[in-house]
């Protein structure tokens, strides 16, 4: 293909080739088969935005009692609700780097949505993937790396899903930045292009989506910028090609809110279902789908056989999560009290059924249902361990931490009796005085930051204060506690002057493009910490105890922050990087402060001495070029496949502190590295497997009358129905005759056969096992980290070229408690199996992935991309 253009690939694969959603297929045929025309296009779009509870809800088939489906944000709780949990953002769950929790925090999530009616959860968030730094939504996701992002996302996906309700896999894909990613928010004729060359695309932006597919996720929506030239909702060869074909999808792809921009070329190219359903305008009830949906499909520009594959993918991962289970998912009014428990549009009781319309109708929308768990099961408990472990220690100098309740530090000279003096500063220690959901969607940086902005946050049911748990915790009789909780430098110097120890909190923010805070409109500006605190800092670090003192610093963030301009400071001994922690923020501060818990966050993301550092092409594009065209180019050509470390390793460029890196109150070793052969080194995966046959149905073309609206019913005003008013104009000009299988059938990806791809793709071909060992006198737990590195010099056997690689790549992660040196448990054994994929590159020739099969792999077991004590070669 040609730089920046997007091939075509037609037609839609149809969905029910995978084996395990064989029996959800066959029933949900059996219930497709029963439906009319409109019926079907019912399915596929939305009714219009807010016309109904959720943020998106598709039309139901009341005849035969399938529902409309709620749709509602996001990925870190559930959006406009109440009495339901603000869990720790994405990237603070990347930086755990605990699968555990990861899966954990998914499941408590889908029990939330599923006891509030919500059918459909619009997360993980994978994509943003953190191209650049800046991001505004990169927080959403897990951070900059795909195998992180995938092994996140599909954890997630898999708690979600166990509870019954779908998760979307959003946004697919290469949304990396929030100006110029669709056109009316930014004033362009057109949404921004990423051009994503094809090696690019497999192996970093399309790898975690390969493994929420692989994870069986029942939804991805699609993104709203381009891909090559071509809205991503009408990307022929993203949707039907790589997602369909390739990675075997077998649910449904959704567009993401408005980034459909045609009807029957979205339908061709992929698209199952419409969102919010208003086609080019938000609310103008005027749809690309709907109506003209059904007129598509009568007049042949739409195939029937397509509009029966789009409603059978809804249908069918309808069934696959068991959703047809009356006693988990009661029956939707008038046949049972079932459906959305609470509306997105008003906080009262009583409130209108249509907000988006004229219709004055109301009735009872919130039930105020409380599905945040009990006991040991609340999910608070939950949040608190994530943000604990999702706190990274970046610099303990002199041990610092973790502080002695009473101020007293073990070995040092203070006498018993004497007071103890902290000061904590900054406004992030305390709460927004307007209240914690005082900006709308949490579109401000006021108060402690616990949550970025846009349709990815939630309400606050409560935010326990950093401040006043700080002071607390500590012994009120051997510690005074002075407070400034304010950004702007104390005049009066005693403040800080007088102190044994001060904690300075800082923060940075971002979100997503439709809220701008300050002259922040979604990306950051620069990464630098925000609203005058690295001033603060290095006053604080001057003056704390006459410049005597330790300076603990505590940074709330959405990513990267650049610590340099204030982190040689003789004074700061200490910096805690919390991130987004969710609803428990100071309570899980005070576990890692006190040594409750031992810190084991990991960064998700590099950070660099300074801006310049993560590459030209990692920087957001904040003005519109379009001297070349009506289309904003972002050309991914830099960094290429070289992402995050993956740049600073190649360009060799010393960061501050490097992907993986986090530090413990103890420390490990690493020794006994054993590699296995599990399966032959060949070049290629075997060829493709055949799946199962999908469902087959007469495509028979209905009496074009029947898509009349039936009459005796009062229409709700710009609600969208999929009925058309006349049909006399409808000719079925476009050969219909023809239909489906006039279209040339691109050919099908040998990289595909499954969910995920090709399953021998991920045949363990290679195990690493080594001994992590604990070495200190605390419990911890260690980040052990796989790194791969692709022979060197290597060439095609055939074309005799060379193939350039990162130096090395992520393929592994495994988190592992340990009890303190010298007692059982101190040590353990952790094992690695490294896949056939994970060994591959893309080889865009053959359209597959290509192993290696002449020079050695490097194999690198460490505690971050630069810390790699095992090296072996296999
Ligand atoms: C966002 C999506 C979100 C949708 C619904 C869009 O603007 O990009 O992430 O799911 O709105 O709120
Ligand atoms: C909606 C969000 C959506 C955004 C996109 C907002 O008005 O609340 O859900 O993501 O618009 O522009």
């Amino acid at each position: 293909p040609l730089d920046g253009q997007s091939p075509p690939w037609y037609p839609t694969p149809k969905g029910g080739t995978d084996p395990s959603w064989k029996d959800s297929y066959a029933k949900a045929a059996a219930l497709v088969r029963q439906m009319t025309l409109v019926e079907k296009v019912n399915i596929t779009t939305g009714t219009g935005w807010s016309m109904q509870m959720c943020v998106g809800n598709t039309g139901p088939v009341p005849r035969l009692k399938f529902p409309s489906l709620c749709l509602q944000d996001g990925p870190l709780g559930i959006r406009f609700t109440d009495h339901s949990t603000a869990f720790p953002a994405g990237i603070t769950v990347g930086a755990t780097w605990n699968k555990e929790l990861m899966y954990l925090r998914g499941k408590a999530h889908g029990e939330e949505a599923r006891l509030k009616g919500v059918n459909v959860l619009l997360g993980p968030a994978m994509g943003p993937l953190g191209r650049m730094p800046a991001g505004g939504r990169n927080w959403e996701g897990f951070g900059s790396d795909p195998v992180l992002q995938g092994i996140a996302a599909a954890a997630t996906i898999r708690g979600i899903q166990s509870e019954g309700v779908m998760a979307t896999a959003k946004h697919y894909v290469g949304n990396e930045q929030e100006h110029f990613r669709q056109a009316w928010e930014w004033g362009t004729p057109n949404a921004i292009s990423s051009n994503i060359d094809d090696r690019t695309l497999h192996e970093v932006y399309a790898w975690p989506f390969a493994e929420s597919v692989r994870a069986g996720v029942a939804s991805v929506m699609c993104s709203y910028n381009q891909v090559n030239n071509s809205y991503a909702c009408q990307n022929s060869k993203l949707m039907n090609g790589i997602l369909k074909d390739e990675l075997g999808f077998q649910g449904w792809v959704q567009s993401d809110w408005l980034a459909q921009r045609s009807g029957v070329a979205s339908a061709l190219a992929g698209l199952d279902v419409t969102m919010p359903g208003d086609g080019l305008k938000w609310a103008d009830g005027k749809s690309l789908w709907g109506p003209q949906l059904t007129r598509a499909v009568l007049n042949g520009s739409v195939p029937m056989e397509r509009l029966n594959d789009m409603a059978t993918r809804v249908v069918a991962a309808w069934y696959q999560l068991g959703q047809d289970d009356t006693s988990k998912w009661p029956l939707q009014p008038p046949d049972g009290d079932g459906g959305p428990n609470f509306s997105s549009w008003t906080d009262e009781e009583i409130g209108l059924l249509h907000p988006g319309s004229t219709d004055k109708t109301t009735g009872v929308v919130n039930k105020f249902v409380d599905v945040q768990g009990e006991g040991e099961d609340f999910h608070g408990n939950l949040v608190r361990r994530i943000a604990a472990e999702g706190t990274v220690l970046v610099k303990n100098e002199g041990n610092l931490l973790p502080l002695s309740r009473n101020g007293r530090k073990e070995g040092t000279k203070r006498a018993k009796g004497t007071v103890f003096r902290v000061g904590i500063f900054g406004e992030d220690a305390r709460l927004n005085r307007n209240g914690i959901n005082a900006c709308k969607d949490r579109g401000c940086n006021d108060g402690t930051l616990a949550s970025g902005w846009g349709s990815g946050a939630v309400e606050f049911p409560y935010l326990v204060e950093p401040f006043a748990v700080l002071r607390e915790a500590f012994d009120n009789e051997t510690v005074t506690v002075t407070d400034w909780l304010e950004n702007t430098i104390p005049e009066d110097k005693s403040i800080m002057e007088n102190q044994d120890l001060c904690i300075v909190f800082a923060n940075a923010d971002a979100g997503e493009g439709y809220i701008a805070w300050k002259d922040i409109r979604g990306d950051r500006n620069d990464l630098h910490l925000q609203k005058n605190t690295e001033a603060l800092i290095s006053h604080v670090a001057s003056f704390c105890g006459r410049g005597q003192s330790p300076v603990l610093v505590v940074i709330h963030t959405v990513g990267p922050v650049l610590l340099d301009p204030w982190i040689s400071h003789s004074n700061i001994h200490g910096i805690l990087i919390a991130h987004l922690p969710g609803q428990e923020s100071g309570n899980a501060l005070v576990d890692v402060v006190f040594g409750d818990v031992n810190p084991s966050g990991k960064l998700p993301y590099t950070i660099a001495k300074k801006e310049e550092d993560y590459g030209q092409g990692s920087k957001v594009i904040y003005l519109p070029d379009l001297r070349e065209g009506l289309v904003v180019q972002q050309n991914f050509s830099e960094p290429g496949i070289f992402v995050d470390y993956r740049w600073f390793d190649k360009e060799g460029v010393e960061p501050r502190c490097e992907f993986g890196y986090g530090l413990s109150y103890t420390t490990f070793a690493l020794e006994g590295l054993k590699l296995d052969t599990l399966g032959e080194r060949t070049m290629l995966p075997k060829p493709r497997p055949h799946g199962v046959e999908p469902p087959k149905f007469d495509n028979n073309m209905p009496d074009k009358k029947s898509a009349l609206f039936p009459g005796g019913w009062k229409r709700i005003e710009k609600y969208i129905y999929p009925w058309l008013d006349s049909v006399d104009d409808i000719e079925p000009t476009v050969a219909t005759t023809a239909s489906a299988s006039a279209i040339p059938q691109s050919p099908l990806s040998p990289a595909g056969g499954a969910q995920g791809g090709n399953p021998d793709l991920y045949t363990p071909l290679l195990a690493v096992e080594a001994t992590v060992r604990n070495m200190g006198a605390r419990d911890g737990a260690a980040v052990v980290q796989l790194y791969i590195e692709f022979p060197a010099d290597y060439r095609d056997p055939e074309t005799g070229e060379k193939v350039e690689f990162p130096v090395r790549v992520l393929r592994g992660f495994d988190k592992v408690q340990l009890k303190k040196k010298g007692e059982d448990g101190d040590r353990e054994r952790v094992r690695f199996e490294v896949s056939r994929k994970d060994l591959s590159y893309w080889d865009v020739r053959r359209q597959n992935w290509v192993l290696p099969v002449s020079g050695k792999f490097g194999v690198m077991v460490g505690f971050s991309s630069r810390d790699l004590p095992l090296n072996g070669e296999w």
